[in-house]
């Protein structure tokens, strides 16, 4: 008989971890060490359990490359003993810690699943359960003793998502989260179906985690009215790498001299730009427009389709590779996790 899969659940925080205390009604951390008493649905899972929370389970808007750091460590240093990862975080920037880790993990064999859900675990209409449950299920699905998913996914409402195509697009509703440039990559019905086409294969290379990443970056979003100095004092940010610039539409910026001289002087001080759309799907192509000619001309690197959260991650990732002004184009315009589509 095949062996059961072992599921590590690394717990981070966030509204899933928690839970009501009827009592008092008040909403309390949920002890994550309980969890199969807690969610008695797990035992029927056809794997074993186990869970690594962190000490104080945190907000994900308190979260930064420290916490990514730690999360990427706790996986790494289990990696060998478990068939499987599920990474419970706080939704609000769940799309930027997942894209990150996305580029942490090179080789992957095994799933990482983030979640998480809009209503802690202990509420009566809770999406958190089904959220929780369908992703240890996905963590666990093996063909051949062989993981069917081995890359980082974000599962929430009944979808599989590419974590590094994933943003969170509403507050409210449970499907919380959109991927227009990249289709699901399972739909949880009466059965989990995996959409086995849109699968990334897993590597047969060794797991390489590359855990250093570079800060030193920020989002410039165009609108209409930008001025000069609001541009210039980002641009002029004290030993600032990686821009990424959110333009319109393709990719498209003003053409005034003020603001070309100003993207063409940083990127003279070998600050990377990147050009990413404003728009939720669809993708740059810088050149299509004559707002676009000049960007490329000036050495704006082109985003493509890739998302503002997967763009920072990614810069946050290569900016640490110390590459030539050549190479970072080149790898950044090209897919290292599927996070941009092919040409
Ligand atoms: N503020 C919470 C967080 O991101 C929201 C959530 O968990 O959905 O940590």
């Amino acid at each position: 008989m095949a062996k059961k899969p072992n599921i590590l659940i690394v717990y981070t925080g966030g509204t899933i971890g928690m839970i009501k205390d009827y009592k008092t009604n008040a909403l309390k951390a949920f002890d994550f060490s309980q969890i199969i008493s807690k969610i008695p649905e797990l035992e029927q899972l056809n794997c074993t359990i186990q869970s690594i929370s962190f000490d104080e389970p945190m907000d994900s808007s308190n979260m930064n490359t420290k916490h990514y750091k730690q999360i990427a460590s706790t996986i790494e240093d289990n990696y060998t003993k478990f068939d499987g990862f599920v990474v419970l975080t706080g939704s609000d920037t769940m799309s930027y810690i997942s894209s990150t880790i996305s580029f942490m993990f090179e080789n992957l064999q095994k799933p990482i699943i983030f979640t998480g859900s809009q209503l802690p675990i202990g509420d009566l209409r809770t999406d958190a359960k089904e959220n929780l449950i369908t992703s240890i299920e996905i963590a666990c699905a093996q063909e051949n003793q062989k993981p069917i998913i081995s890359e980082v996914c974000l599962y929430f409402e009944y979808k599989l998502y590419r974590a590094n195509r994933t943003s969170k697009i509403n507050a409210e509703q449970f499907e919380a989260f959109s991927s227009l440039n990249y289709p699901p990559l399972a739909e949880s019905g009466v059965h989990l179906n995996f959409n086995r086409h849109f699968i990334k294969a897993a590597s047969s290379k060794k797991l390489v985690v590359r855990k250093n990443l570079v800060n030193d970056v920020v989002i410039l979003k165009l609108f209409p009215g930008i001025t000069k100095k609001t541009v210039q004092s980002i641009l002029n940010i004290e030993n600032l790498k990686g821009v990424v610039l959110e333009t319109y539409g393709a990719g498209n910026a003003p053409n005034e001299k003020w603001f070309l001289n100003l993207l063409k002087k940083a990127i003279d001080n070998h600050i990377k730009i990147v050009n990413v759309t404003q728009c939720e799907g669809g993708s740059v192509v810088q050149g299509h427009y004559e707002t676009s000619v000049i960007l490329k001309k000036i050495g704006v690197i082109s985003g493509k389709d890739i998302t503002t959260e997967s763009a920072i991650a990614k810069l946050m990732y290569l900016l640490n590779k110390n590459l030539s002004k050549k190479d970072f184009t080149f790898y950044f315009e090209k897919s290292l996790r599927g996070e941009i589509s092919p040409a």
